[in-house]
């Protein structure tokens, strides 16, 4: 057994049945007209934890035309941002009243620690907060100077009905990047969970409801991708499709969505690097890496899965790593002081573990880890924090996203070599620079290929900064200003003052 630091107690007790995850269509809460429903069994103490409706066709195209009413209809769009802003402020103060109910459900349906849902569900309310304060900053542009008798106007209005469709890894946080900023724009929305994680979303549809949002503006149907995501992602009366979760789905809703030209927003996967210099904080930058990789237990965009280390300070560098992350708390999600929880299923696991041996298999060197962890009393539904050596550009492990506790080593000599390494990769979500010289990290800024770069940090963020990535990590903006421009639509408006309009139909002469 690996040397670590593994919690198997906990003090909080489980729940005594499983919650009845519901569908939220037109304003109110329903099963399935066939009665089928999903049963989450979770990943770290296998009890069942939620029992969810699960969507069809019948559902599905409801909550579309729900949508789709609730908008033609003006009851929410044509609101002032005063208005949606009271509204969105609401459902805030009532996510944070309910932050200790969504995080133990989340918790147990994705197996992360309850600190970190704790900090997701009750931080989401500040996500809420911004978008409502969005809500009151639409404008466009006028221009003034088209001649004596002409106004010219750009307005900006809410983009339609917008499918939101998000992944497990973060059920709650990620909705939160997308749903209110959709609302604080005017649109009406029909979200989807992901079938391993619905009952936190079927949870806020009691909160929106409570806060006053009108019936149709946020419909929720739980259930698979197929059929749900594909009808929200190809039905005429979608006008946006945004989308969290892997590469390969989401070209599948590219494509799908592509017949009735929707506009599609997408968040995709990483493989995120983070170089360090020798001149950098060295003890700083091990931390840094070790949470980067392990946070979330490596099943994150944003994971830093990889790390360009320059070669004279790699092997020292890396034995720190190793120390650090030995000290890492894993185990019971339940227990405050765990500080990653489990895998999401069997399955995941089993291609963690694949990705591991075909690394070994290339020729790279296992220094840490490299298999399942089994928690006394919970079972081997976990791994190892796992560091990889001796990894080189041209291995899968190096190149795909594991989505698993697992940090690949690469070694550069100059910076040019550290850009062109970070730069070689399919993905350009985030990657992150270790050094004292202003002069390294804003070269590097300014040429890496991603959405987001780091310098002498990790994984900050901020509801003002937009987040997206370049390449195949996605395509258009969330949060920040410009996510929040994403749900909205432009309209030029032409005003003539007067009646100094040239005829185009010349008078002729009788
Ligand atoms: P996934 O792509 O398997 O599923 C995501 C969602 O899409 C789920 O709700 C699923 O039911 C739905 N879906 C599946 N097939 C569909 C289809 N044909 N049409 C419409 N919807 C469909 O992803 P996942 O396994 O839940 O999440 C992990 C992936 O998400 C990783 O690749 C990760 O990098 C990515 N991710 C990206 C970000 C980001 O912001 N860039 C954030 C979190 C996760």
């Amino acid at each position: 057994m690996l040397d670590m630091h593994v919690i198997s107690d906990t003090n909080t007790p489980l729940p005594a049945e499983p919650y009845h995850a519901r569908h939220f269509i037109d304003g109110k809460l329903v099963d399935s007209a066939d009665g089928a429903t999903t049963e989450r069994v979770s990943p770290s103490h296998g009890i069942v934890v939620s029992r969810a409706a699960r969507g069809g066709e019948a559902e599905t195209i409801r909550a579309i035309k729900a949508a789709r009413r609730a908008f033609d209809d003006g009851r929410w769009s044509r609101l002032s941002g005063k208005d949606r802003a009271k509204v969105l402020n609401r459902v805030a103060d009532l996510i944070e009243a309910n932050e200790e109910r969504l995080a133990i459900i989340e918790t147990l349906e994705s197996g992360k620690p309850i600190s970190q849902s704790r900090g997701e569900c009750g931080g989401a309310g500040d996500l809420w907060r911004y978008a409502a304060s969005l809500a009151r900053s639409v404008h466009g542009e006028s221009h003034n100077t088209l001649g004596e008798d002409i106004l010219g106007i750009v307005l900006k209005e809410p983009i339609g009905v917008v499918s939101i469709i998000t992944p497990w890894n973060f059920p709650f946080w990620i909705l939160s990047q997308k749903l209110p900023f959709a609302l604080a724009a005017g649109c009406t929305a029909v979200v989807k969970p992901s079938e391993m994680t619905p009952s936190t979303t079927a949870m806020l549809a009691e909160l929106l409801a409570e806060a006053g949002l009108p019936p149709g503006v946020c419909n929720i149907v739980l259930g698979h991708g197929d059929p749900v995501g594909s009808l929200m992602s190809t039905q005429e009366d979608v006008d946006m499709v945004t989308f969290t979760g892997s590469t390969a789905v989401g070209k599948t809703i590219t494509k799908a969505a592509g017949d009735s030209l929707k506009k599609v927003a997408l968040e995709l996967g990483g493989k995120n690097p983070q170089v360090i210099f020798p001149d950098a904080d060295l003890e700083g930058a091990a931390d840094a890496v070790t949470f980067g990789v392990h946070f979330n237990v490596g099943q994150c965009c944003n994971s830093s899965s990889r790390i360009i280390v320059h070669q004279d300070i790699a092997d020292d560098f890396v034995s720190r790593v190793v120390e650090l992350s030995r000290n890492v708390a894993f185990g019971n999600p339940l227990n405050p002081d765990t500080q990653v929880g489990a895998i999401v299923t069997p399955e995941h696991n089993d291609k963690i573990d694949s990705h591991v041996r075909a690394a070994v298999a290339a020729g790279a060197e296992v220094c840490l880890g490299g298999a399942s962890l089994t928690v006394p009393g919970l079972g081997d539904q976990f791994y190892q924090p796992t560091i990889i050596r001796g990894v080189t550009p041209d291995m899968a492990i190096a190149r795909e996203e594991v989505f698993g506790p697992v940090l690949s080593v690469l070694t550069f000599r100059t910076l040019e070599e550290a850009i062109a390494l970070t730069n070689d990769a399919s993905y350009g979500l985030s990657a992150g620079v270790w050094s004292d010289n202003v002069h390294t990290c804003l070269e590097f800024a300014r040429r890496a290929q991603a959405g987001t770069v780091w310098t002498n940090t990790w994984m900050d963020g901020f509801p003002e900064l937009a987040f997206g990535g370049v390449k195949q990590s996605g395509q258009g903006r969330e949060i920040g200003s410009y996510g929040f421009e994403e749900f909205l639509e432009v309209k030029s408006l032409v005003m003539r003052i007067g009646r100094t309009r040239e005829p185009w139909v010349k008078k002729r002469s009788p």
